[in-house]
């Protein structure tokens, strides 16, 4: 049997969730992705219009095809907690079932269990501001939507998760090192969540013999990424003081991370893995 895996946080064809899923998709893999509620009839309806076509297509020639997309905002774990005015939003009123509980159940009344899940999404809606002009709020927000967002990602999709299975995260760089601009607690949250991934790999591989494992990215010029306002410099930083000097693919951290959710990887859990053309090994730039 084919593996299946569910991606969290895809809602175009540039980001590194996209890339991810072509690279289990041609690996053999089923799967399912989760979209961001206020982003998810615009990401519909290209998928449906053939606007993905291209971006679609997989070594072998055929298209990649997600089995289906879920509605998913993973700030909130069940409908109990999803206040008012969200709930009565436009742009979520039109979908349900997007809780982070809500979205594992049908998951598991749609397809039974998954052997991947991938946590490739982030926000912070201060990112521009530096760490000391962050507002309690917004410095909450980006751990919850970017930190929390995996834990409780995992905790509810474990019980449907075949023994052997992995998961993976998106982290960077800025959570060890010094990256001014990439602020409102961004930094912190990747912190966090690289702590969080030992942590998790500990608690999934004694619970359900689960690996867990975070890639450190390169910059991409996302649509994440540009919201942060200076991805451009950092892609040129990257690839003038890198030792490759070489752009960054999204499809090299999809490669990293068919490897790292697979039998290959079978003894790699807990880790960081740089997928960054090697800029984090540099402590001087000649
Ligand atoms: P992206 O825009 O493709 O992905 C981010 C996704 O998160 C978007 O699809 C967005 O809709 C979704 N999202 C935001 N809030 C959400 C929520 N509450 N619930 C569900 N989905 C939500 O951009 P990306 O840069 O590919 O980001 C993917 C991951 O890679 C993130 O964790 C990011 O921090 C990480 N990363 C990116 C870079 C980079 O330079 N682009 C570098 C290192 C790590």
């Amino acid at each position: 049997r084919g593996k299946r895996a569910f991606i969290a946080g895809v809602a175009d064809d540039n980001g590194y969730g996209w890339a991810i899923a072509k690279a289990l998709a041609a690996a053999g893999a089923e799967i399912l992705v989760g979209t961001w509620v206020p982003a998810l009839n615009i990401f519909e309806n290209s998928l449906r219009r053939g606007k993905f076509d291209e971006s679609r297509t997989l070594p072998d020639g055929s298209l990649m095809e997600i089995s289906k997309v879920y509605p998913l905002d993973a700030v909130y774990d069940t409908l109990e907690e999803v206040p008012e005015d969200v709930k009565t939003n436009k742009r979520y009123a039109g979908s349900s079932n997007w809780t982070v509980k809500e979205v594992a159940e049908s998951v598991k009344n749609d397809f039974g269990t998954i052997d991947i899940l991938v946590h490739s999404l982030a926000n912070g809606p201060e990112v521009t501001k530096p760490l000391l002009e962050t507002s309690r709020k917004g410095y909450l927000t980006a751990i919850s939507a970017s930190s929390y967002s995996y834990v409780s990602l995992l905790k509810h999709f474990l019980p449907i998760m075949n023994p052997g299975g992995a998961s993976i995260s998106l982290t960077y760089i800025a959570s060890e090192r010094t990256i001014p601009g990439y602020g409102g607690g961004m930094s912190s949250a990747k912190a966090a969540l690289e702590s969080d991934t030992r942590v998790l790999a500990f608690e999934a591989g004694r619970a359900g013999k689960i690996r867990v494992n975070t890639i450190s990215a390169g910059p991409l010029g996302s649509r994440a990424a540009k919201a942060i306002g200076f991805i451009e410099k950092m892609i040129n930083y990257s690839y003038t003081n890198g030792p490759m000097q070489k752009e960054l693919a999204a499809d090299e951290v999809g490669a990293t991370a068919a490897f790292l959710v697979s039998p290959l990887a079978s003894a790699v859990t807990g880790s960081v893995v740089y997928v960054d053309n090697g800029l984090n090994t540099m402590a001087w730039h000649p």
